[in-house]
C-alpha cells in the first residue's frame, strides 16, 4: 500500500443477515463497492461450503475473517472433545475460502462454574491444542478479545492485552500462519490499555481490524451496534494506531443491529463504504511495514 491510497472495505455478513444470504450478500456488496467479506459460519451452512466458495470466488472479494470458531469451554470432556472438532471443521472451511484467518470466540463460564479463572485455562488449553493443526491448514486463528459484559456467557477474553499474552505464552515466536489478534472496536474501545496494548504488539499478531460504533444509550448489548460515527468511539484515532503497526488488512464493518436489520441493504452497504471513510483514509497514511522488523 503506497501512501495516498485508500483500502477498500470488507464487510462482515452478519451486517446484512436478515436481509441477504451469503451469495448474495457477495453478489452485491462486490457490486457496490466493497473489496472483502466475513461470512458466518451459519450462512456458509445454509448454502453448503462448496456453494459459499463459489459465490466468493466469483464476486473477487477478499475474505478477511471466518466467523467463528472458539467456544472452548465445556463443563466436561466430551464437550471439550465437541468444540474441538466443531472448531477443526471451522479451520477447514476457513482454509477453503482462502480466509485471512478464523476469528476465535473463546467461550465463558461453562454451566453453572463460577470459576473464570479455570475457564480461561480451558481456553488455553483448546487453543494451543488447535493451533497446530490451523497451522497445517494454513488458517491463522485470531483470538477476539469480547467487551467483558460478554464474559460470563461468551468469550472470557476481554482485553487485547489478556489476548495478547495468551498468544504470547501459546505460540512464542509467530510464523506465516500465526496466532494472533482480532481487534473490534465495539469489544476494546473503553480500555485505558489499549493504546500501549496496541504499541506494544507484534505487528504479526494483528489479523482483523473490526468497526462499528458504540451508540449512547446502548439499548441491547447484542444486536444495538451503531453505524460509524453514530456512537462514541473515537474511530479514526484507532485506525491510526492500527496504521503505525503496518496493518495491510482490508478493515472490516461489523454490525449487529435489529435497527440496521430492518433497513433496506443496499443503502446500508452505501452507508458503511461511507461512513467508513475517514477510518480507511487513517489507515491508508500508514507506513507500510512500520515496525514489521
Ligand atoms: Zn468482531
Amino acid at each position: 500500500m503506497t501512501r495516498e491510497q485508500i483500502p477498500g472495505l470488507s464487510i462482515n455478513t452478519a451486517t446484512t443477515r436478515r436481509q441477504w444470504t451469503l451469495p448474495q450478500a457477495a453478489e452485491n456488496y462486490a457490486r457496490l463497492g466493497a473489496a472483502g467479506i466475513a461470512p458466518w459460519r451459519d450462512q456458509i451452512a445454509a448454502c453448503g461450503l462448496a456453494h459459499a466458495v463459489r459465490a466468493i470466488r466469483d464476486s473477487g472479494l477478499a475474505v478477511t475473517g471466518v466467523c467463528r470458531g472458539g467456544m472452548f469451554t465445556a463443563t466436561d470432556k466430551a464437550g471439550f472433545e465437541a468444540s474441538h472438532e466443531e472448531n477443526r471443521r471451522a479451520i477447514e472451511e476457513a482454509h477453503e475460502l482462502g480466509a485471512a484467518c478464523l476469528v476465535l470466540v473463546c467461550g465463558g463460564l461453562p454451566g453453572s462454574s463460577r470459576d473464570i479463572d479455570g475457564a480461561r485455562a480451558m481456553v488455553a488449553d483448546g487453543i494451543a491444542r488447535l493451533l497446530p493443526e490451523a497451522t497445517a491448514a494454513g488458517v491463522s486463528l485470531a483470538i477476539e478479545p469480547l467487551h467483558p459484559m460478554y464474559a460470563a456467557d461468551r468469550n472470557c477474553i476481554n482485553t487485547l492485552d489478556q489476548a495478547l499474552q495468551l498468544c504470547g505464552r501459546i505460540d512464542p515466536a509467530p510464523g506465516a500462519h500465526a496466532l494472533g489478534v482480532a481487534l473490534d472496536v465495539y469489544h476494546v474501545w473503553w480500555d485505558p490499555g489499549l493504546r500501549s496494548s496496541i504499541e506494544g504488539m507484534d505487528p504479526r499478531r494483528l489479523l482483523a481490524f473490526h468497526i462499528c460504533d458504540w451508540r449512547v444509550p446502548t439499548r441491547d448489548v447484542l444486536v444495538d451496534r451503531g453505524l460509524m460515527g453514530d456512537g462514541v468511539i473515537d474511530l479514526e484515532d484507532i485506525a491510526r494506531m492500527v496504521a503505525a503497526k503496518g496493518f495491510a488488512g482490508l478493515p472490516e464493518v461489523e454490525i449487529f443491529s435489529d435497527e440496521l436489520w430492518n433497513r433496506d441493504p443496499e443503502d446500508l452497504v452505501k452507508q458503511c463504504l461511507d461512513r467508513s471513510l475517514g477510518v480507511r483514509r487513517a489507515l491508508g497514511k500508514g507506513e507500510p511495514g512500520k515496525g514489521m522488523q
